[in-house]
Order: structure tokens, then sequence, then C-alpha cells
């Protein structure tokens, strides 16, 4: 067979295709021979991605400005005569290597794993049935079958499409979808030109088909050219890129000054040794080189929390973005309702009827509304034409009824079984011949059947009641007969269903004489209306309050749908999507009115308006586009294949992960695994969360470095002796980041975080506030470490002692001012001490690991530590905890201010 995996597949007949890779092309593979040959050619996923490999990625680690740094400074020590200092600064780079290389591949691999989750899925034929497997597990042989949205799951020889079109962009750089046909063509046939056939990764835009698999994994175009697979790996956001820039500038500057001080001080004639060492320790303490990947750290921990519930990122900066978003427009069916379809209200041959029982159990009767007349033949033809244009199934499973397909169709079967009609009798009665599936575009479906006793053939038509009222002139009354359309009357009944948020469709037919034909370009037209079904999808329970929650976080929440105004309407007031402010009306806008306005308009009315009703896909990107023309940070959900330059423009494009087409999820920053709203509510409750924890991250970590430069610029300014040495500054500042700093990102969402309205997208990272915070603890470390530094050498204490006290001030108010991080405005105590372990235990490693520092001989030799005495110890604590009391109170002092 592997020789056959190479074979020019387009060359020959689809049959042909089938007969070589020993498969029925209507049936496709038995469980047996796919177990053969799942064995036999592996799983259908692409190994061996050209991703960064691992040693590359270790090297990587080296080529920074700090290394760089410390290198040079290795060298030169070395060159000076100080091997224990060389040797230390070069363990440290090693080990800053080695801890940057671990944790950025347990961020790619959390990456990867979620990207994983999201494996796509595949139809194919299994033994006579089509199933829906991941599709990993299609195998060499299997018949596949290919809708609009779908990704094609491996190579194909197509048997079989109807008016299939693929986008080909990312094999060909074609951007026009292509066109497919089965017919063989010549050997040399490029790929870009191989009608014949379907590539694995590439997206069906429309139409439909079946193929055989005749390569899969690795051996598929794609497969080869594998470079192009890398989806997830990307761990840049717009956030570590502003950071690394900043870091970028602040590394010039502090190299300027490092420089500077150096010349001062051989100018002053202070050693040379020295001042080199202090400039080294200036350049070393200052940089804040480890702050971008702590950054995508906390970043890809919040992707994890996010996955925990329910919305999977496909992209980092999602999660940035999404704590930021200020408007989220949803869509209705599914996302903000149940999509529990199930008919209540019958409209046929001018009689109204009512249907009861709930559900897709066929428990329930048809009966004429308020004691009218009895079902006439106009009731049974709307019910029939609701069975037979239909794609749908109703199976039980754990013993409960449920759809299998489009629930708006399920509940067409329900309604007509209620009525009495059978769905195989009638599908046999009526062999479907033809059809044109629905697409949300067209808003209505037809089939075409064969009628029973040689009658000639039978259109059936449902769709949207404007559409299929545009297709009738003619009516079927009760008696069978055809008169007059009142479409007066059939728009009253549809109002009066859809204003009690019912979802209404229309049915007609056509009967065609002898063999007529299903003809696309004119299918929707000389039809007989035969009435309407309205159905109840209720509201999701969990939707009301996950929107009344956006609302109070001042989020706006807009639900965008292809159902009637009205239908629209009155789901929406029932969700509370006015906000209570609009007197029991809910303004809406439809996709008539929205194609009316030009862009200007549309900017200016898009604001006041939470419901748009009837939109097409195209018209999600205007509007998506007109709310960020407002400055609106735009979530934006989809399902289709339409929907993708939709979500595509948003800044968070929202897929559904069981309804939503492959194309969108592709498009999209984040996939919702079970299409629920307040999912999405969630995700941007999370992300609000992972942002004030970055921030609350580098509001810790910036007062180290300046600290830590502030001390030696002191030094250098007064010609003082460097109160710590650049060993020890890269002691304290790996130690700390570790063991401290790091647990911020385990910090729980501070109560209240969804009542604030969300941050502005123009607002800088560090407001006013925090940098104020920041100055003061800066100002505090070089006022304590420095003073005890002088005091210890004023009382007689040795160099080391004095040193060692420095450091021990440094690391002990940076642990009290972790406790204070935790929260801008809450005091710890007001958190619970206990709300984040992660902080304790850090703290509790910090303090065994200064313990050794302070008295373990190997220390001494390396770092020039020594040991203190209690009365030391306690004058460290003093700082830490005056430092600790300070910053409480400037908490105090702010949150009354503001
Ligand atoms: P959403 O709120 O998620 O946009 P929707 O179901 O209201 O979902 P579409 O799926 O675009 O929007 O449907 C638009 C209209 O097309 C519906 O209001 C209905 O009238 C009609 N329709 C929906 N499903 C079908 C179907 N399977 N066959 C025929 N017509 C349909």
């Amino acid at each position: 067979m592997e020789t056959i995996l190479n074979k020019q597949w387009h060359h020959l007949e689809g049959a042909e295709a089938a007969r070589l890779l020993d498969t029925d092309p209507a049936g496709g593979l038995d469980e047996f021979e796919v177990d053969r040959r799942r064995k036999r050619f592996g799983e259908n996923s692409i190994s061996g991605r050209k991703g960064a490999s691992a040693l590359a990625r270790f090297l990587l680690q080296f080529h920074q400005p700090l290394v760089y740094i410390l290198i040079a400074a290795g060298a030169v020590t070395a060159f000076l005569g100080e091997w224990i200092d060389s040797g230390v600064i070069f363990g440290v780079v090693l080990v800053n290597a080695l801890v940057g290389h671990f944790q950025e591949s347990k961020a790619v691999r959390a990456l990867n794993s979620l990207s994983a989750n999201l494996s796509a899925e595949a139809r194919v034929l299994r033994a006579g049935k089509a199933v829906r497997l991941p599709a990993p597990e299609v195998v060499p042989g299997d018949v596949v079958l290919l809708r609009s949205g779908d990704k094609v799951p491996a190579d194909l020889r197509l048997l079989s499409e109807k008016e299939l079109r693929i986008d080909e962009s990312m094999l060909t750089g074609e951007s026009l979808p292509a066109a497919k046909d089965g017919s063989p063509l010549p050997p040399d046939t490029v790929l870009a030109e191989r009608r014949n056939m379907a590539y694995a990764g590439t997206l069906v835009s429309s139409g439909q088909g079946a193929g055989v698999a005749v390569a899969t994994g690795n051996h598929t175009e794609i497969g080869r050219i594998s470079g192009l697979i890398d989806s997830a790996d990307e761990l840049q956001t717009p956030l570590t890129r502003k950071i690394a820039r900043f870091s970028r500038v602040l590394l010039l500057a502090i190299l300027g000054l490092a420089a500077a001080s150096f010349v001062l001080g051989v100018l002053r004639d202070e050693p040379v040794t020295a001042m080199f060492m202090a400039a080294v320790a200036l350049a070393v303490g200052a940089i804040p080189e480890g702050l971008p990947a702590a950054v995508t750290i906390i970043l890809a921990l919040g992707v994890s929390r996010m996955a925990g519930r329910k919305a999977i990122i496909r992209k980092l900066p999602a999660v940035e973005t999404l704590g930021g978003t200020t408007v989220i427009c949803s869509d209705k069916t599914g996302t903000l309702t149940e999509n529990q379809m199930t008919v209540q209200e019958i409209y046929a041959g001018g009689r109204a009827y009512a249907v009861s029982g709930l559900g897709y159990a066929p428990r329930g009767e048809v009966t004429p509304a308020e004691g009218g007349d009895g079902p006439g033949e106009a009731l049974a033809e709307c019910l029939r034409a609701g069975l037979l244009c239909n794609d749908a199934g109703i199976g039980v499973r754990d013993g409960r009824h449920r759809v299998e397909g489009d629930p708006t169709e399920g509940a067409l079967l329900v309604s007509a079984g209620k009525y009495g009609l059978d769905r195989d009798r009638e599908r046999d009665a009526f062999p479907r011949l033809d059809e044109l599936p629905f697409e949300s575009g067209r808003q209505y479906m037809a089939t075409l059947h064969d009628a029973p006793g040689n009658e000639g053939r039978v259109v059936y038509l449902k769709g949207a009641v404007e559409k299929v009222l545009d297709c009738c002139k003619e009516t079927l009354l009760p008696s069978g007969e055809v008169g007059e359309l009142d479409a007066g009357a059939v728009i009253r009944a549809q109002r009066a269903m859809a204003e009690k948020g019912l979802r209404v469709l229309a049915f007609a037919r056509r009967e065609l004489p002898g063999d007529g034909r299903l003809e696309r370009s004119a299918a929707c037209a000389g039809m007989a209306f035969l009435g309407l079904q309205g159905m109840i999808d209720p509201p999701r329970e969990e939707a009301e309050a996950a929107i009344a929650a956006c609302l109070h976080a001042g989020i706006k929440v807009k639900m965008i749908t292809g159902d009637h105004a009205l239908t629209a309407q009155a789901i929406g007031l029932r969700l509370g999507l006015s906000g209570g402010d609009c007197d029991g009306k809910c303004p809406v806008m439809t996709g008539h009115e929205i194609a009316e306005l030009d862009d200007a308009e549309l900017i200016e009315r898009v604001p006041g308006i939470p419901v748009f009703a009837r939109v097409s896909p195209e018209q999600k990107l205007r509007l998506v586009m007109a709310l960020q023309k407002n400055g609106e940070v735009c979530a934006m959900t989809g399902d289709g294949v339409n929907d993708a330059p939709a979500l595509k423009q948003a800044d968070i494009g929202v897929a559904m992960g069981e309804a939503g087409t492959e194309v969108a999820k592709d498009a999209a920053d984040m996939v919702l695994t079970d299409d629920n709203f307040a999912t999405i509510e969630a995700a941007v409750e999370e992300g609000r969360g992972v942002f004030a924890n970055l921030v609350k991250f580098i509001a810790w970590t910036l007062p180290t470095n300046a600290g830590e430069g502030l001390v030696i610029l002191t030094a250098v300014l007064f010609g003082a002796a460097l109160p710590i040495l650049p060993v020890q500054i890269l002691w304290i500042n790996m130690t700390t980041a570790g063991c401290l700093g790091i647990t911020l990102a385990f910090e729980p969402m501070e109560p209240g975080s969804m009542d604030r309205p969300p941050r502005r997208p123009d607002s800088p990272l560090l407001g006013r506030p925090i940098l104020r915070r920041i100055a003061v603890v800066s100002l505090l470390l070089l006022a304590c470490a420095f003073g005890m530094f002088q005091w210890e050498l004023a009382a007689g204490a040795s160099m080391e002692v004095a040193r060692t006290v420095a450091v021990n001030v440094f690391v002990t108010i940076e642990a009290f001012y972790l406790l204070n991080a935790r929260s801008f405005t809450r005091s710890p105590l007001a958190l619970g001490l206990g709300t984040n372990k992660w902080v304790l235990g850090g703290c509790g490693l910090m303090f065994v690991l200064q313990l050794l520092y302070t008295y373990a001989p190997v220390m001494h030799q390396l770092f020039a530590s020594a040991p203190l005495g209690l009365v030391q110890w306690a004058r460290v604590l003093g700082c830490g905890l005056a430092a600790y009391a300070i910053v409480e109170f400037d908490k105090k002092r702010a949150s009354q201010d503001g």
C-alpha cells in the first residue's frame, strides 16, 4: 500500500481510486479494516513540527542583553583573577538559562496541548454509516464527507461533489475558493489545478462532497511542508512586546549610567576594579530583564485557568485583550438560548393550531387553537414539508430523546410525529432526489422528491418567513385546493407568534410535472404557501445572570441574530439586554436597516442598539468595525463559514466548540467548549484577573531593580563602599523572582473585579498611583539597605556582615512588600492570608534560602556572606515591618483620596 500512497490520484477515476484503496465508496471501511490500517499508517497527524528545537530554544536563552553583560563581566572578573566571583557569574548565567528554558517550555507545552484539544473533527463513512470522529482517526481508504465549513482532514480523491468550493489559499496562495469537479485529469496537472482532489488543512467554503482518503498525516501535501501548521507557538503579545521595548530603552539608559559612574569613579581616583564592579552591579541590578518571560508565564497560566472554565484560548494575546473587553456581540441561538426547540404553534390554511408537549420526545398532540376546525390538508402538508425538507434525526440516548443534527429541524420532526406522520414511511413514499442545503446567507432550504404514485415530483421549501413569502403567489387551502395568498394574514400570524419569542419558519411546496428538476437559480419561485410553525427556544438560565454581570461590569452586550426582529426583541427583553432602561422595549435594528445606513450613520447609531435581527454574516463585519470606530474593544461570536471575517476583525473572535464550523474555529481567538454565553463572561472575568495579576507582578518587581540601582548609584556618588556586590544582586534577583514574584500569578481574583468598568484601551499599563507606589518602595529599599549597611559599618561590623545585612534587608522588604502587592487597595489581612498559599510557601522557602545564604560556609565562599546575630536579624525584620506598614498606610490614604 505504501507505493499506492504515492500514486497520481488525480489521474485516476474516483471509483478506480477507491478500488485501489480497497474501500467501498458507498459504505467506507469496516472497523476491523480501520484498526489494521491505523496500526499500519499511524495517526492522521503531523509529527515533527518545525518549531524551534529544544536545543535552539535553550541557546536562545543566552541571546539577551543581560546575559551579554554577565558574560562580559564574568570574563573580566576572571581576567582580574577573581575566580570565585567569575564562577558564580557564569553559574548564574547557566541557571538563568535553564530556568528560562524550563519555564518557556512549560508555556509552550500548555499552549500546544490546548490547541491539540481543539483538533478538528471529520465526518466519515464507516461500515455504511456516517460517523463523526476526531480528524486524527482518519485512515487511508476512509470515505470522508465534506460540507461547507469543514476542514478537510486528509488528502482526498473526490468521489462526488455538489457545488463544492474549497479555500486552498494556505497551499496554493490562491485567494478565491477553488471549484471542484470529480473527473480525471492529466498526470502532469499542478497541485493548484487538481480540481478532483481536496487537500488536508484546506477549508470547505461552500457545497458538499465526498472523497476517499489517499494520504494521511505526514504523507499529505501539508505534512510535507509542515512548517505552515505552526499555530500556538507564538508566545509574544502586544503587552510582552511593549515591555520588551521598554526594557531595551531602559537597558541603554542604564548602560549609559553605568559607564558614567565608572568614569566618574575613575576620575576620582577610585580603584578601577571596584568601579568596574560598581558599573556591573548597576547594570545587573537595574535591568528588569526577566519581566517579559514572567509576563508570558502569567498569561500562559491564565490560558490554563480559562480552559478550566471552558474557554479555550487559541492566541495568547487574547488573554490580555479579554480583560479589557468593552462590548460582547453574541449570537442568539444556542449561545443565549438553549437551542432546545419545540414547535408550539402552527398556522396553516388560515387556521391556528396548538402543539402540546416539550422537548424532543414524541409525546403531545396537534389541536385546533380555540376549538376551531379540525385538521385539513394544508396542516398535513405543512408538517410533511417540515419532515421531508429536513436532515436531522431523533435518537434516544441515556433514556432521553435527543436531536441529531440541527435542533430547528429536530423540532419539525417531532411536530410531524405528534400529528401522526411517520418519518420513515414518509421518506420511503417521497424519496429525496436533490437538495439545496440551508445556509444562513440564503435563509432557506429546498428538497426535491418523487411524489408517490407516479404523480411527478414535488419541491418542499422551508425557511425565514419573508424569504418563503417572496417565493409564493398562492396558498394551499384546508381542502387541499390552491387559492390566492393573503400575505397580510400570514404576516399577522407570524407577528403574533414572534411577539411571544417564538422562532417562526415558513413552508411551501411546488408540484413539478414529469421529471422536473430543482433549478438552483430558480429554486424559490412559483411556490404554494403551506403554513408556519412557531417554536420556542427558551433563554439559557445562566445567560440572564451573565448578561446582568456584564452590564454591571460596564460591558455592553449586543445580540446579533439571523432570527426575526420580533422574536429577537422578545428574547432580548427576557434576557434583560436593554439593561432595564428601555421601558419594556428593546430597540432592534434589522439587517435591512443596516444595509440602508452608510458607515458614518452606522457608527453613530450602533452604540444605542442592543439587538440586531435578520443580520447576514457579512453585516456582522460592518457591525464590528462600527463598534471599533466607537473605541470599543469588541468580542464577537460566530459559528459559520461566513462569520470568519467578522471573527478575525473582532478584538476577540469567539467560535462555538460544539456547533461551530472548523473555518470559524480557525479564525477565532477563543473557542467555547460549551457554546454558552456565560462562558464568555467567565473568560472576561478571568482576563481581568490575569491582567490585575500582571500589573501586581510588575509593580512588585520594578522596585527591586530601581532600589538596587539607587543603592549602587548612591554609593558611587558618595564614594562609599558598595552595600551589595554584583553577585549578591544576582542572588537577590534570581531567588526573589523565582520564590516570591511568580506566586502573584496564582493570586485569586479579588472580589469586585466585575464591579468596575473595563480598563480603557488607551490607558497606560501602570497608572499614576502604581508608579507612586513603585517610587515609594524603591526609596524605602534605598533608605533601609543603605542606612543599615552604614549603621553596621559604623558599629564596627566587618564589610561581609554589613553586606549580608543589606542583602537580607532587601529580601525581607521584598517578602513583606509581596504581601502588600497582593492588592492595591485591600490589606492582605482583609484578603485573608491563606487565600494565596503560594505566597506563604514562597516566603517560607525564601526564609530557608536566606538562612543558608547567611550561615552555610559554601555561601560565605561564593557570595562573601557572613553569619548574623539575633539583634541584627531583629533590625532586618524591623525594616521589613516598617516598609509593610508604610505601604499599607499609603494604600489607606490612596483609597481615602480616591
Ligand atoms: P443566530 O441567532 O445564532 O444567528 P439563527 O438560527 O437565528 O441563529 P440563522 O441560523 O442564520 O440564525 O437562521 C436565520 C433564519 O433562517 C432563521 O430565523 C430561520 O427563519 C431560518 N432557518 C434557520 N434554520 C433553518 C433551517 N435548518 N432550514 C431552513 N431555514 C432555517
